[in-house]
C-alpha cells in the first residue's frame, strides 16, 4: 500500500475542546485548568466560524471541523488515495505567556495526538507541538517523543516572539536535527507583534494574505543567521505558505546577498541554491496561476521539481471538490510531489512505511 501512494503533508485534526485534553494533562495543571475555569486558548489564526476555517461540507452537526478519526480519514484520506497523512495540530499552545503552562499543554496535545489519532489509524503521522516560548523546554519535548517514529517533524508557527533564525531558537533546531526531524513551519502567529510589517490590519483577509510576507521574513532570517550552515542535516518545510512568492523572493535575496555577503560569511552559497536544497513547501493553498501553462512557468521559475510537497490542508476551505493539485501537471511531476519528495523530506517515513 503506502510505498506508491500519496503522502499528504499538511492536515489538521482539531482538538474538540480543552476538556478533551484534560485526561492528558499533568494532574497539577488539570487542577489548575478546572480551578481557574480556564477558557480555550484563542485561535492561532483560524476563527472557528470563518468560512476559510472549514469547508462547509466538512463541518459536523455543531459546525465544528471533523474531530474524529473515522470522519477525518473518510473525508481527507480516502478521496485522495492517501497512504500517509502528516497531522499538524494548530491548538493555541504558542499563544500562552506562561512557559510552564505552555510546556504542559504541548505535552497534553502530543499525548492526545498519539492516543486518539496515531494509535487508531496506521496511516497517520504527526508533528511534535513544542512550547516555543522556551527553547530548552521545547527541546525537552522533542526528546520526549523522539523514540516514537510516528512523529516525523517539529511544528513551529511562522510568527512568534522573534525571527526564527535567532540563536535563542537553536536548541530546538539541534534537537530536531539530532533526531532526523525536519522543522515544519506553519502559517500562524502567537500574536506578539502585528501580523503585517506595517501594523495591525482589520480583516482576516489581510492577516491571511500577509502570511506570505511572514514566511519571507522567516526564511530570510534562517538564511542570514546561518541556521543552514550550523545545522547541515536540518530540513525545513514551509506549510501553508503559498508558493508563488518564492521565485521573486529568491531573486531578491540572492541579489542582495551578493552585495552584502561580507556581513554573512557563513552563507557560502547563493541563497537560491541553499533554499532549493534545504527547504520544501506544501502545496495547498496553491496560489499559482489558474492555467496549466502558467503553472508550468511558475515551476520553471522555482527551478526545481523537488521542492513542492502534496497537501490538502484539510479541513481548511482552500479548494473545491477534490482538486487538491493544479490541473494538467505531468505524471512525473505529480508523482514527485505526492510520493518521492515527501519520502525524501521525512526520513522517518522510510523507517516506518514499508
Ligand atoms: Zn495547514
Amino acid at each position: 500500500m503506502p510505498q506508491d501512494t500519496p503522502v499528504d503533508c499538511d492536515l489538521h485534526p482539531s482538538v474538540p475542546g480543552l476538556a478533551a485534553l484534560l485526561p492528558y494533562l499533568d494532574p497539577l495543571w488539570r487542577e489548575a485548568v478546572e480551578r481557574r475555569g480556564l477558557d480555550e486558548p484563542v485561535s492561532i489564526g483560524y476563527p472557528s466560524r470563518a468560512p476559510l476555517t472549514v469547508r462547509p461540507d466538512w463541518r459536523d452537526e455543531k459546525g465544528r471541523p471533523a474531530s474524529d478519526v473515522a470522519r477525518f480519514t473518510r473525508e481527507a484520506l480516502d478521496p485522495f488515495g492517501t497512504g500517509i497523512a502528516i497531522c499538524n495540530c494548530l491548538y493555541g499552545v504558542q499563544l500562552l505567556f506562561g512557559e510552564d503552562m505552555a510546556a504542559a499543554m504541548a505535552r497534553a496535545v502530543n499525548t492526545w495526538m498519539a492516543r486518539e489519532w496515531l494509535d487508531r489509524d496506521p496511516r497517520l503521522r504527526a508533528s511534535i507541538v513544542v512550547p516555543v516560548q522556551n527553547a530548552e523546554m521545547a527541546a525537552a519535548e522533542i526528546e520526549h517523543w523522539a523514540a516514537d517514529k510516528r512523529f516525523v517533524q517539529v511544528l513551529l508557527l511562522v510568527s512568534g516572539d522573534a525571527p526564527l533564525g535567532k540563536r535563542q531558537h537553536w536548541p530546538i533546531y539541534a534537537a530536531a536535527e539530532r533526531h532526523g526531524l525536519p522543522l515544519g513551519i506553519h502559517a500562524g502567529s502567537s500574536y506578539r507583534h502585528p501580523s503585517t510589517p506595517v501594523g495591525w490590519g482589520t480583516t482576516l483577509t489581510e492577516d491571511y494574505v500577509n502570511q506570505a510576507q511572514a514566511f519571507q521574513s522567516a526564511l530570510t532570517s534562517l538564511v542570514a543567521e546561518g541556521v543552514f550552515s550550523r545545522f547541515p542535516a536540518l530540513g525545513v518545510v514551509l506549510m501553508e505558505s503559498g508558493v508563488s512568492w518564492l521565485p521573486a523572493f529568491l531573486w531578491r535575496l540572492t541579489k542582495f546577498w551578493k552585495g552584502l555577503r561580507s556581513e554573512v560569511p557563513w552563507v557560502s552559497e547563493p541563497p537560491t541554491e541553499l533554499v532549493r536544497s534545504r527547504v520544501r513547501l506544501t502545496l495547498q493553498p496553491f496560489d499559482g496561476p489558474p492555467d496549466t501553462a502558467g503553472v508550468m512557468r511558475l515551476m520553471d521559475h522555482i527551478g526545481s521539481d523537488e521542492m513542492l510537497l502534496f497537501s490538502t490542508d484539510y479541513p481548511h476551505w482552500q479548494f473545491d471538490g477534490s482538486d487538491a493539485v493544479p490541473a494538467g501537471l505531468d505524471a512525473g511531476l505529480l508523482r514527485k510531489m505526492q510520493i518521492e519528495n515527501p519520502r525524501r523530506t521525512y526520513p522517518r517515513l522510510e523507517e516506518t512505511v514499508p
